[in-house]
């Protein structure tokens, strides 16, 4: 009996170590669903959560206000141009710095959003903080910080652009021609993003204010002159082995097609070459080269360059417009051949244009995104600059900056000729009629240090007259800003 009492406990611990086994692999269950959830959850956070986001049935995105405080924005330098502040009851605001500087670039982010403030909303309102920062946060039911984003903008030349526009009408757009990074882009008249939702009745009520239009996007401008530039492409491409011996006599006029076409005030230039007659911006040269010209070859090329549809790279725009084709009349040739009839563009693809000759011919995508960061610093996106297409070989962008020098050293932008650092450019008077009001916009485009470009810039002051009297000086002091400040 005792060997048997002493069995049954035997027997009993028999089964001791059964129960444990159970125990042992319940728990390697449990460890094992847990591994399963937890990897489930780091895949979806890397590699499914962006399609997800992307998901245009996907309402997440308004339900992530309640979870994510939305990321900030910083310029190149790390500044801070738009971030979110907590209060202590835990009221949020998005507060902007700078207020109206950046105004239509980096936008609203109240009474809807618009600009950078639109493009960026899901990487703002994402986050990829830290795995156990979020877990944390969940658990104090705290909100995640949401990501943040650099931008290519520069505080130093975006003040500088505008305060040079001044209280004009206008835009002004400077990038990096190597890379299709945009350095400043300016607008006016503007707005204070951080009084948006106070000043909305007055900044929409009135059907004549355009202080939200982004002009250096948004806005199509007659070119004027500095269309010159893609004549002069088109005229040499025509004229491929004689261009170089063009010769013009300017008597100041040119009567053709019922319509009379002038050299500015009155101007006779006499005996022109194409490099002078650029430089001079000589209005008649140009009608006698736009008769000449093969228009469907013309437009052909001016769409290359990315006229009449929508521009390269990601920044929301209007596209600009070349209306001359087959059947245009004499006079649209002329008027077209000197910036003027239908053609319209934005000072953005301006900016693009002139970019390119600064870089060898290759056009760059503009970019205003640099990488995505989160609020810790840590890298989760780069972007890298990226080519649009190669526009014009190494000779003719050679040829068109040599032109372009001229401008500056002897022509309608010799005001840029005594700086440390050189100026190859083209101004622009552009004339324009509503029928109510008749005004002369005023356009610079160029850039600087001519043998390795560092900036290039568009810049149009609306009813500032010729390019030399408003455009070069507001150039001047953003070149300025950029090699001396
Ligand atoms: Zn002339």
């Amino acid at each position: 009996m005792k060997l048997g009492s002493e069995s049954s406990p035997l027997r009993t611990e028999d089964t001791v170590p059964g129960r444990n086994t159970e125990l042992v692999i319940i728990t390697y269950v449990f460890a094992g669903l847990f591994l399963l959830l937890a990897g489930y959850l780091i895949w979806f956070q890397i590699f499914r959560r962006p399609a997800v986001k992307k998901n245009v049935y996907n309402t997440r995105e308004e339900v992530t206000t309640d979870r994510v405080i939305r990321g900030a924005i910083l310029s190149r330098d790390g500044t801070r141009i738009a971030y979110t502040d907590v209060d202590y009851t835990g009221n949020e605001v998005r507060v902007y710095p700078y207020a109206n500087i950046f105004s239509h670039t980096v936008g609203y982010a109240t009474n809807g959003r618009s600009g950078l403030e639109a493009s960026l909303n899901s990487i703002l309102m994402n986050s990829h903080s830290s795995l156990l920062d979020q877990i944390q946060n969940a658990y104090d039911n705290k909100k995640v910080q949401g990501d943040n984003v650099i931008v290519t903008l520069d505080p130093k030349l975006q003040q500088a652009a505008y305060y040079a526009l001044g209280d004009r009408r206008g835009a002004v757009v400077v990038m990096e021609p190597d890379s299709g990074k945009i350095l400043a882009m300016v607008s006016k008249p503007d707005f204070d993003p951080n009084t948006i939702a106070w000043d909305w009745e007055q900044l929409t009520g009135n059907e004549n204010s355009t202080n939200l239009l982004n002009r250096a996007t948004q806005g199509l401008y007659p070119p004027g002159s500095t269309f010159k530039i893609l004549t002069t492409l088109a005229y040499m491409r025509q004229n491929p082995e004689n261009f170089e011996s063009f010769l013009y006599n300017c008597q100041g006029s040119l009567y053709r097609d019922e319509v009379n076409i002038t050299c500015y005030d009155g101007h006779v230039h006499g005996e022109q070459t194409l490099d002078t007659a650029f430089a001079n911006s000589c209005n008649t040269a140009y009608a006698t080269i736009g008769l000449s010209l093969d228009k469907a070859a013309f437009r052909k090329m001016t769409e290359k360059f990315f006229f009449n549809r929508q521009l390269p790279g990601d920044i929301p725009h209007q596209s600009s417009v070349f209306a001359l084709d087959r059947n245009s009349s004499e006079a649209e040739c002329m008027t077209t051949a000197i910036g003027q009839g239908d053609t319209l563009v934005t000072p953005l693809h301006m900016a693009m244009i002139t970019s390119a000759i600064a870089n060898g011919g290759i056009m760059m995508k503009p970019m205003l995104v640099s990488s995505v960061e989160t609020y810790e610093g840590a890298m989760v996106e780069e972007r890298k600059p990226s080519i649009a297409g190669q526009l014009m070989t190494v000779d003719e962008a050679q040829a068109l900056n040599g032109m372009m020098e001229k401008v500056v050293k002897e022509g309608t932008a010799q005001a840029l000729s005594w700086n440390s650092y050189s100026v190859a450019g083209k101004t622009g008077s552009a004339e324009y009629d509503t029928g109510e009001y008749r005004g002369t916009h005023s356009w610079f485009v160029g850039y600087s240090n001519v043998e390795d470009p560092d900036i290039a810039l568009a810049v149009i002051a609306e009813d500032g007259g010729t390019g030399s009297e408003t455009a070069v000086p507001i150039a001047q002091q953003i070149f300025d800003a950029y090699y001396y400040s």
